[in-house]
C-alpha cells in the first residue's frame, strides 16, 4: 500500500488523560480523523455506538480475525479490542491522517507493520495520580480499577517503544506537546 497520510498511534495507562488529549488535538487539527474502535467491552454509561466506539459481541469480533479484518487486534482488561483494516488503509490512501487510541500490545503491532506509525505514549505524572483519576472517573468498579493499575505498570514499562512520551501532569501543558508533535509531523505533508 502506498500510504499518503501520517498514523499517529497513542498508547497511555487508563486514567492518564488520554482521551481528553486526544480531543484537543482533533480539534485543533480538523484535518485529522480519529479511528474509531471496535470492542466487546459492555458500553459505560453516556457512551455511545459508533461515536466513542463500535460495540460487537464476540463471535463477531472473532470472525473478523478470522477474516483477516483487523490491522491490529488485542485482548485488553478481559475484552477485545481492535482496528478496521479498510478504514484505516482507505483514509490512509486517501491522504488522510489518522489517529488510533490503542493499548500498548496493538501499538507494537502497528510499529512493526509497513505503516511507519508516529507513537506517542502518554504517563500520568505518578500512579498515585492515575488511582486517583480512575477512582474520581467513577466508571468502573473497584475489581476493574485493580485490574487496570496492574496493567498500567507492564504498559508503562513499555514506553521506551514508542518515538515520543508525553507526561499529563498539567493538561495544557500536555495539550502544548503533544499539538507540537502533530504540528512537526504533518508539516512534511
Ligand atoms: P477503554 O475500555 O478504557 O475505553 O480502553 C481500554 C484500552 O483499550 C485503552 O488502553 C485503549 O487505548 C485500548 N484500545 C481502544 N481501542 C483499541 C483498539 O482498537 N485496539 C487496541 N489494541 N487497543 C484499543
Amino acid at each position: 500500500m502506498e500510504k499518503k497520510g501520517i498514523l499517529f498511534v497513542i498508547s497511555a495507562p487508563s486514567g492518564a488523560g488520554k482521551t481528553t488529549l486526544i480531543r484537543r488535538v482533533l480539534e485543533r487539527f480538523p484535518k485529522l480523523s480519529y479511528s474509531i474502535s471496535h470492542t466487546t467491552r459492555q458500553p459505560r454509561k453516556g457512551e455511545i455506538n459508533g461515536k466513542d466506539y463500535f460495540f460487537i459481541d464476540e463471535p463477531g469480533f472473532q470472525l473478523k480475525v478470522e477474516q483477516d479484518q483487523w490491522i491490529e487486534w488485542a485482548k485488553v482488561h478481559g475484552n477485545f479490542y481492535g482496528t478496521s483494516k479498510e478504514f484505516v488503509t482507505q483514509k490512509l490512501m486517501q491522504g488522510d491522517s489518522l489517529v488510533l487510541d490503542i493499548d500498548v500490545q496493538g501499538a507494537k503491532q502497528i510499529m512493526a507493520s509497513k505503516l511507519s506509525p508516529v507513537s506517542i505514549f502518554i504517563m500520568p505524572p505518578s500512579i498515585e495520580a492515575l488511582r486517583q483519576r480512575l477512582e474520581n472517573r467513577g466508571t468502573d468498579s473497584c475489581a476493574v480499577i485493580l485490574q487496570r493499575m496492574e496493567n498500567a505498570q507492564w504498559e508503562m514499562s513499555q514506553r521506551s517503544a514508542y518515538d515520543h512520551v508525553v507526561v499529563n501532569g498539567d493538561i495544557d501543558k500536555a495539550t502544548f506537546e503533544l499539538c507540537t508533535i502533530f504540528e512537526n509531523e504533518m508539516r512534511s505533508l
